[in-house]
């Protein structure tokens, strides 16, 4: 009864003259079929059988999820991970955070089946989006060339932007600064010229809450910080190369134009020490001139400090362009996640599994996925999916209401960008669009599946040379060394570590993932 007046009720919200019943049945398996799961996240450790989307998927599919989560009482994913090895029995779904690794070192050995014939047959929505999106069916495969799970896809492009205080710009005439010759002089007029007002030489021209956002500046002079949101990352060179961006010329000419401005006082002198709440504390006392940091979060400090700060001003302006004029945003939301959901060996209704997955790639999954159940979380106006506005005037977050129902989960799902915009700020909706209408992005490395055998490499050789890379950086920009001096010196010291192996591994990974 309860399932009729559901569906009665979904028809109903959606349209009238109802396109989704001519659309016909997305009812997986005639009668309700079960498929376990084990679904751990950061944020949540088990499977709500209870979710609202849950309920919904339901309806719509015929398929339930029941939870059999291993872990449930540590936020240690890999700590769950190895729970469920150990338990000996596999659910049918194994699903959540930072799976990648997990299914690509397991699923060779037959713990998880291979997707790719799958997909190809029963899935059409999850391969009209491989074949729309090149390159990331790849992204995620293992060393066999199979891919085992379906991700969690993000939507939207933009994550960090370059930000300055604009009031403070305003009040000594200046523009904002078009290239790095122009920010350094605006920093050093940051610094000297008392933009807020106290008569003390107080200015933090430049600051950042993650101190790798400062190795970022390197940029400026065509140097490399990372090659994917991860800091430290590798990258792949014009040469179609996987080189390591701690390695090349271009990061040495920076880290010493870096160094250079972190003796002139344009760098916050805590940089390395001030950690995560450098933002609001040197926001909120009238201190920092510039960031690089999340449009979301940041443009919200306008708002925030209205009240507080007379005219405070914090906006967004384009990357400045580098020593030869290119302007670069190095960051950007990663196309595709390593989490989401796998099909374990044990499953016994594959074919049911698989079309369960592709559910959540068709228009009503991901409406289902990004948005909650339709009428309860948002309704369809003039053909958008907009929140009520009981959701976006609430005192908890979006994201965190989403989750609350079963939305946004981690499993394998297409994300939406219009979820986010809708409660994106003004400021920073101007910010993105500023972005958005300048080629800024460069592409992401999107890592590498290893053999065993370069597994062993990178492990061997890998952790040690970032450690060192990491504390010479840190020295060099603190001035208790020299970059110019020590470069061949430190070159010769990664090789000896072992650098060009790591190197060897890593392309020969790539070679064999993206056909390189
Ligand atoms: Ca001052």
């Amino acid at each position: 009864m309860r399932k009729l007046t559901l569906a009665a009720a979904i028809l109903s919200t959606t349209a009238l003259g109802a396109p989704v019943a001519a659309e016909g049945p997305m009812l997986i398996s005639d009668q309700p079929l079960d498929l376990t799961i084990h679904f751990h996240w950061a944020r949540q450790q088990g499977y709500d059988e209870s979710f609202a989307v849950e309920q919904a998927a339901r309806e719509m599919t015929n398929i339930y999820l029941r939870d059999a989560t291993a872990g449930k009482n540590t936020t240690d994913l890999a700590e769950a991970q190895n729970l469920l090895l150990a338990q000996g029995d596999l659910p049918d779904i194994v699903g959540g955070g930072r799976i990648k690794d997990f299914v690509n070192q397991y699923g060779p050995e037959g713990a998880f089946v291979p997707l790719n014939d799958l997909v190809r047959e029963h899935a059409p929505h999850i391969q009209a989006f491989w074949d729309s999106h090149p390159g990331l069916m790849e992204a995620i495969s293992s060393y066999d060339g199979n891919y085992y799970y379906i991700p969690y896809l993000p939507d939207g492009k933009f994550g960090r932007a370059w930000y300055i205080r604009q009031d403070w710009l305003d009040k000594l005439g200046l523009e904002q600064p078009q290239n790095v010759e122009e920010y350094h002089a605006v920093l050093t007029a940051f610094r000297d010229q008392d933009p807020n007002g106290n008569g003390l030489k107080d200015e933090i021209p430049f600051f950042a809450r993650q101190w790798e956002e400062v190795i970022r500046l390197v940029t400026l002079w065509d140097g490399r910080s990372s090659g994917s949101d991860t800091y430290h990352d590798f990258y792949v060179n014009d040469d179609g190369q996987v080189v390591h961006p701690y390695a090349q010329e271009n990061y040495r000419i920076g880290i010493s134009n870096i160094a250079q401005w972190y003796a002139e006082g344009l760098i916050d002198p805590e940089i390395f020490t001030r950690g995560s709440s450098a933002r609001d504390y040197l926001l909120s006392e009238n201190l920092g001139g510039a960031t690089h940091d999340w449009f979301a979060s940041t443009s919200g400090y306008n708002a925030a400090l209205a009240g507080t700060v007379e005219g405070f001003n914090f906006i967004p302006f384009l990357p400045p362009a580098s020593v030869s004029g290119v302007r670069m945003e190095e960051h950007r939301r990663i196309p595709i996640k390593p989490d989401g959901w796998a099909i374990s060996y044990q499953n016994d209704h594959v074919v049911e599994t698989i079309k369960y997955f592709d559910f959540w790639f068709t228009e009503e999954g991901r409406l289902l996925s990004n948005f909650g159940v339709e009428g309860q979380t948002w309704d369809m106006v003039d053909g958008e999916p907009i929140y009520k506005p009981e959701v976006l005037n609430s005192d908890q977050a979006v994201n965190s209401q989403m989750y609350a129902v079963g939305a946004q989960l981690p499993r394998g799902y297409w994300q939406d960008y219009r979820y986010e915009w809708q409660w994106t700020s003004e400021a920073a909706r101007e910010g993105i669009e500023l972005y958005d209408a300048n080629d800024l992005l460069i592409p992401d490395f999107l890592g590498v599946s290893f053999n065993q055998d370069e597994q062993t490499v990178y492990d061997k050789y890998w952790p040690s040379i970032q450690t060192y890379m990491l504390e010479r950086q840190q020295a060099w920009i603190l001035g208790t060394g020299n970059v110019d001096a020590d470069w061949a010196d430190y070159l010769a010291t990664l090789d000896s570590m072992g650098y060009s192996q790591v190197i060897e591994v890593m392309n020969s990974a790539y070679a064999r993932q993206y056909g390189g």
